[in-house]
């Protein structure tokens, strides 16, 4: 541990000095499996050729002008991802937090521009939108948020995945503008709401002319078997956010908006240095081809299917055991009791996994990962969670 950085994180006692694909290698030479994909952030794994030769490649030309001038890939990277998306037009900063505070801005403007004075935001219990004074003003976690007061006004919060709140706030909030909502909670321990859910907050939206956007920071990129979770259903949002996997471990986030919320901002109001740049944007552009190219949303959903079923084989009726929850290749392993040690015992056993919510084991392997590998991620945790309910 470095006395010379901010005690910020307990961190683990390892450092991972090379990788390829699923498989990342610490100092001492001891190999891992990586099933947490830096936070849903690898999509691609470790060191993905054609990605090491598009960065290369791209540093070697220009890495960074200023949005005071044309920057040609990021205008191809909001054409794709507005392609991809359904949506209109994109703004990239470099951060899930930044993505969230500019759509928090936008909807802001949005409501002044329709007379509202003091717009005012819903947000859900358990959510997690960043670290920021704004996005951790929306973040359900109270956690996180402890220390930090005052937060700031303009959210109103109801419990996740639940309709009849929303409804009441409708009715008793005429400063309401939008709903900032993740389709499947990640940090809140990959929770997926009932199947209408995001339906019903459309129809509420569009009857409210409030601005429906989606988190999807952690979802997106291929993660949950589609492009992004949302795309499971017919909804459509206005506003939709973007960050973890999206470069590939370069820092980008991406606020994306469709129709009126396309419209809101002009310039001057609102901006960034380093969002948007040429290396990070061909970065994100090749992630996008190489998920493509690769069929590696087809891969989430199948490997998604196969891991879920096995862990169901291996732990379901365990006492102890209490949910499991999957959705492409998220999962969330819920236990009756905190299991953050299961961390290190995974470690030590060469497997990366996170624990959330102090119960929750978290799984988000890399979208590369082989049928092995996937296998190998089930048989090395369940025997260690069964292990461990036991103790
Ligand atoms: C991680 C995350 C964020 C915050 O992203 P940062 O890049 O850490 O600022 C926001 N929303 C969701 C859903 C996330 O998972």
């Amino acid at each position: 541990m470095s006395a010379y950085l901010m005690n910020t994180y307990k961190r683990l006692p390892v450092a991972f000095v090379r990788g390829e694909g699923a498989w990342v290698w610490d100092e001492s030479g001891k190999r891992y499996l990586d099933a947490l994909a830096g936070i849903a952030v690898n999509g691609l794994g470790h060191a993905h050729p054609r990605l090491v030769a598009a960065i290369a490649d791209q540093a070697a030309k220009i890495i960074h002008t200023s949005n005071i001038y044309r920057v040609l890939e990021q205008e191809q990277l909001g054409e794709k991802l507005a392609q991809l998306s359904g949506m209109d037009n994109a703004f990239f900063n470099c951060s899930g937090a930044e993505a969230n505070e500019s759509a928090i801005k936008l909807a802001r403007l949005y409501g002044h521009q329709r007379g509202i004075e003091l717009p005012t935001i819903v947000v859900m219990d358990r959510s997690w939108h960043g670290r920021t004074i704004a996005t951790l003003s929306a973040t359900g976690n109270r956690k996180a948020q402890a220390g930090f007061e005052p937060l700031l006004g303009g959210f109103a919060r109801v419990p996740f995945d639940d309709l009849d709140a929303v409804n009441r706030v409708a009715e008793n909030n005429a400063n309401v503008v939008a709903v900032l909502v993740e389709p499947v909670q990640g940090e809140g321990g990959i929770q997926i709401p009932e199947q209408r859910y995001l339906a019903h907050l459309r129809e509420l939206c569009d009857r409210k002319e409030w601005l429906l956007m989606l988190d999807e920071v952690q979802s997106g990129m291929g993660r949950t078997g589609k492009w992004f979770a949302y795309q499971h259903t017919r909804v459509q949002p206005d506003v939709l956010t973007l960050a973890k996997g999206l470069a590939n471990g370069m820092p980008i986030g991406a606020c994306i908006a469709r129709g009126a919320a396309a419209q809101v901002f002009g310039p001057g109001n609102h901006g960034t240095t380093f969002g948007g740049g040429a290396l990070i944007c061909r970065t994100a552009l090749t992630t996008l081809a190489i998920i493509e190219d690769e069929g590696l949303r087809e891969r989430a959903q199948t490997l998604g299917e196969r891991m879920l079923a096995a862990f169901r084989q291996e732990l379901s009726g365990i006492d102890g055991v209490r949910e499991i929850r999957g959705f492409g290749l998220m999962f969330g392993i819920e236990l009756d009791r905190p299991c953050n040690e299961l961390v290190k015992s995974a470690l030590e056993a060469g497997l990366l996994i996170n624990v959330t919510y102090d119960n929750i084991v978290r799984l988000l392997p890399p979208l590369i990962i082989s049928d092995e590998q996937a296998d190998a991620i089930v048989s090395i945790l369940s025997p260690l969670i069964r292990d461990f309910i036991k103790r």
